[in-house]
């Protein structure tokens, strides 16, 4: 049998920036994952995601932003890839709208708030939007577009020696962690589960915590080319009357990309063969039409991701949506990665750097908000 000291199992985006971190601190592991990039399954793939410093989820994930970009940057410079470019993100919505609150306190406190704060301002600056006369406004100069699936390529070929590409399973054992496969079996030190949606069918004790969604993304024809072009229009996150709406500029040529950040309905991560269809994007195409007219136009592409979202904690009770990243507490052997919740990719970079001290340095810990001692299923173990 095959030995490793550490094995990652799911070469998602989290995955495959543990396996590079590993591999670049000289560590002894392998990766497992039957998918090869760009194969339309899990929450990775596609061409982009939004990068932003300021998070209106948490203040507390700036320093985790100012990480993942030093990481992209490096990246970039070690793969020869552009992987962030960086464009405006605009957040807006009604008067008092948690989004544009949460975000302008966090730019505030870095002290960088400024640009467009009102409708009629962020009509004037970018003209393809009709935003309401009384909403509010920030703008995210230092934001980006992330090329998602240039970035797990560029990851995953860093690090392609040490790729086993099959599904795994883990069986905790006394001489350690086998990791079993169709063709072999690998005895690891350590496991870093980084399933995705999958996770739960590995670490059971996960499911609990958490629910996997269907998310539909369409690629919306503009009206108007010019006005929806990088340069003229921004990154837009829009919380409007039929929920939060995001999209990005046509810097692919293929349309603007928009899709609804709350959560889709209940999916399995095994059942992709119910095809997108346009009746799933009618909220969002409602949106465009109200908010960005000349970029409301036909469909023309559809693609399902899924979002594996963590569940409110409730020993230390926190705003939900946090990520999951800790040792198991049953068996600290095996280190848990669930950075979803519709805006982990962000961090990926920063994220795989955590799991390889994890792997690495028996004293480390995670972000307590990360931990799952927050969860009473855990901590009393
Ligand atoms: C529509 C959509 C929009 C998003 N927008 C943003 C955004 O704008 N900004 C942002 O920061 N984040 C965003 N996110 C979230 C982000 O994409 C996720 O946080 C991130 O992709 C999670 O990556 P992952 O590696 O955990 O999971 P995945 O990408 O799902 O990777 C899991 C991997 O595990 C593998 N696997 C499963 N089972 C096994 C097994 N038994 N053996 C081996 N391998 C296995 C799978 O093949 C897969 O490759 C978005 C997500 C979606 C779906």
């Amino acid at each position: 049998m095959r030995h490793c000291d550490i094995a990652v199992v799911g070469l998602g985006l989290m995955g495959s920036a543990a396996l590079y971190a590993l591999a670049r601190r000289g560590a002894d592991v392998l990766g497992f994952d039957p998918l090869a990039v760009g194969e339309a399954r899990g929450s990775s793939h596609g061409s982009c995601r939004i990068w932003r410093r300021f998070n209106f989820e948490s203040a507390a994930y700036t320093a985790l932003s100012d990480e993942a970009v030093a990481g992209w940057r490096a990246l970039e410079a070690a793969s020869g890839r552009t992987l962030l470019k960086p464009c405006p993100l605009l957040e807006a919505g009604p008067p008092g709208c948690a989004i544009v609150r949460q975000s302008r306190a966090a730019a505030l406190a870095a002290g960088v708030l400024g640009g467009p704060a009102t409708g009629p301002e962020v009509n004037a600056a970018f003209p393809a939007f009709r935003l309401p006369d009384d909403w509010e406004a920030v703008v995210q100069e230092s934001a980006g577009i992330l090329l998602a699936d240039a970035a797990l390529r560029a990851l995953r070929e860093a690090a392609a020696d040490r790729i086993v590409p099959r599904a795994a399973r883990i069986e905790p054992t006394h001489a350690g962690v086998r990791i079993i496969t169709a063709e072999e079996d690998v005895l690891a030190g350590q496991a870093i589960v980084a399933a995705g949606p999958w996770i739960g069918s590995l670490v059971s004790e996960l499911a609990p915590v958490l629910t996997v969604t269907r998310q539909t993304v369409g690629w919306f024809r503009p009206s108007k080319p010019a006005a929806v072009a990088t340069g003229a229009f921004p990154i837009f996150l829009l919380e409007g009357p039929r929920g939060v709406v995001y999209g990005f500029p046509d810097f692919e040529g293929r349309g603007v990309k928009a899709g609804r950040h709350d959560h889709g309905p209940p999916a399995s991560p095994d059942d992709w063969d119910v095809a997108p269809s346009d009746a799933e994007l009618a909220p969002v195409r409602a949106t465009l039409e109200a908010l960005i007219p000349a970029a409301a136009g036909p469909i023309l592409e559809r693609e399902v991701c899924l979002y594996t979202n963590t569940l409110a904690a409730d020993v230390r009770p926190d705003q939900g949506e946090e990520f999951i990243i800790d040792r198991l507490p049953s068996d600290p052997r095996i280190i848990v990665a669930s950075p979803c919740s519709g805006h982990g990719a962000k961090f990926a970079t920063a994220i795989g750097e955590i799991l390889a001290s994890l792997a690495l340095d028996r004293t480390f810990q995670a972000d307590p908000a990360f931990r799952l001692d927050r969860f009473s299923a855990f901590s009393r173990l």
